[in-house]
């Protein structure tokens, strides 16, 4: 049913929200690539827009995305009040600035920080600013140690797995710093202790441990990583901080994981970062990182603005950005509180196990992860079926509507495909009893595709 509007002056309805007017349809086509020549009424534009916009795909169905699709309507609205609020004014939105603050220390404390009320951090918006400042600050840090020694300092290198995400080449990219990367090896898909410390050296500015990893949800052993570095330390004196690259699992461990150590209570750990629209349950884009104590971010890399009359220190890649999702990631932390987070993780981890079981019951395929770190997981196809491959799966999960994401890993195991669920906030079992009968529907399409082909293969040899 068309929505009503006003008439106009010349006394005609001339807007019908369902459909752009004929006149539109039969004139000029909008210019996609230029500027019209003239205005559009707002309704006409909207609905044009609009139209566009639904090809692209069902968010809910999108089982690839880590980012939130779902939020409270309460939420909403305040992101709605917030919309032309600019974080960077602290002086005009005093109220915006100090959520910010208060969101630090929450997290401060949540990754057990020594001193969460003088906590250093900031919001950014995502896990990449965030990965660029954490990055930054152990650069620097790294910088005035050598330059204290009397030593050079242009050859800084990072220490990583393979399986990061694509934030530390840009990081390691955009501030020259050499990557050395651990690839992958068997049945190890991420960053080893024992194979960190063996790229180590006077250079390196830090090690990444990341929780968990984006390949197949799995955490990189954090503890075991600081406790060789401790070792290496006393071996040979070189100290490296670890930056924990939390951007999933920052939310996800601290209330479904209390007994890993993984953050602060690590006194190697110098900084983290989350993405706040991850399993922090905010829309896109917000992202936080926070340090252990000021020494741990140089001095020199803040820059104060004005606050009140006040002066404010923020560390930024951005000037303006939008304040609404820190405040919308401040209403989901006092809704939910500790004991709202925990259910919502601990559910989503419930959804992935279980998935994940019915999955690897259904036959052809084997499990790379389980869902029990990040609620997300990966899976191959088991050895001997060579008929389709996960590609196939996916494109035809597609035509269903499911964004179900198969890709190659990365050096050494470049022969692996497979598939991954990420199971976030609104996946639900009933959902994904729905993915299980769609996945066996296709699976036995594809395997009478690939039984006909084989007739008809043999019965064009038959012929000749
Ligand atoms: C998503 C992700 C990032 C990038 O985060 P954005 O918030 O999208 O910028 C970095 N590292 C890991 C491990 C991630 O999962």
């Amino acid at each position: 049913m068309p929505l009503k509007h006003p008439q106009t002056s010349n006394g005609s309805t001339n807007v019908n929200l369902s459909l752009p007017p004929v006149s539109m349809l039969e004139g000029e086509r909008v210019p996609r690539h230029t500027l019209p020549k003239g205005e559009l009424p707002p309704d006409v534009a909207y609905q044009i827009i609009h139209d566009e916009l639904m090809i692209d795909g069902n968010a809910r169905l999108n089982l690839a995305t880590f980012v939130t699709t779902w939020m409270e309507p309460q939420a909403r609205s305040l992101m709605d009040e917030c919309l032309d609020k600019n974080m960077i004014d602290k002086d005009e939105y005093p109220q915006t600035a100090e959520i910010e603050t208060r969101c630090v220390n929450i997290l401060s404390t949540l990754w057990h920080a020594p001193d969460a009320v003088q906590a250093t951090g900031c919001s950014t918006t995502g896990s990449s600013e965030a990965a660029m400042l954490g990055g930054l600050a152990l650069k620097r840090r790294w910088q005035h140690k050598r330059e204290a020694q009397g030593k050079p300092t242009d050859k800084p290198n990072l220490v990583m797995g393979i399986n990061v995400q694509v934030c530390w080449e840009k990081f390691a990219n955009y501030w020259d710093v050499e990557m050395r990367l651990v690839p992958m090896e068997g049945d190890r898909f991420t960053l080893s202790a024992e194979e960190a410390v063996k790229r180590c050296g006077e250079n390196t500015i830090g090690v990444v441990a990341i929780l968990g990893s984006t390949f197949d949800g799995s955490y990189e052993p954090v503890e075991e990583i600081c406790a060789a570095l401790d070792q290496y330390e006393s071996d040979t004196g070189i100290d490296v901080p670890v930056h924990v690259d939390g951007a999933s699992g920052a939310f996800v461990a601290p209330f479904v994981d209390p007994d890993l150590k993984w953050d602060f209570q690590l006194p190697r750990v110098a900084s983290i970062n989350a993405s706040g629209h991850k399993y922090g349950l905010v829309y896109p884009g917000v992202g936080w990182v926070v340090w252990r104590d000021a020494d741990a971010l140089p001095e020199e890399l803040i820059f104060w603005v004005n606050y009140l009359g006040d002066n404010m220190p923020t560390f930024a890649l951005n000037f303006s950005r939008p304040g609404a999702q820190v405040v919308a990631q401040y209403y989901n932390f006092l809704r939910l509180g500790f004991g709202g987070y925990a259910a919502v993780q601990g559910y989503a981890r419930e959804v992935a196990t279980r998935l994940a079981g019915e999955i690897e019951k259904l036959g052809p395929f084997e499990l790379l992860t389980r869902g029990d770190a990040l609620p997300v997981f990966a899976f191959k196809l088991a050895d001997g079926i060579d008929h389709y491959t996960v590609f196939d799966l996916s494109n035809a999960l597609r035509a269903r509507g499911w964004q179900l994401p198969a890709y190659t890993f990365p050096k050494n195991r470049t022969d692996l495909a497979a598939l991954r669920v990420v199971v976030r906030r609104g996946v639900t079992h009933d959902l994904s009893d729905l993915l299980i009968s769609d996945i066996k529907r296709e699976l036995a399409v594809l395997d009478k595709q690939s039984a006909a082909v084989h007739t008809s293969e043999n019965s064009t040899s038959f012929h000749h």
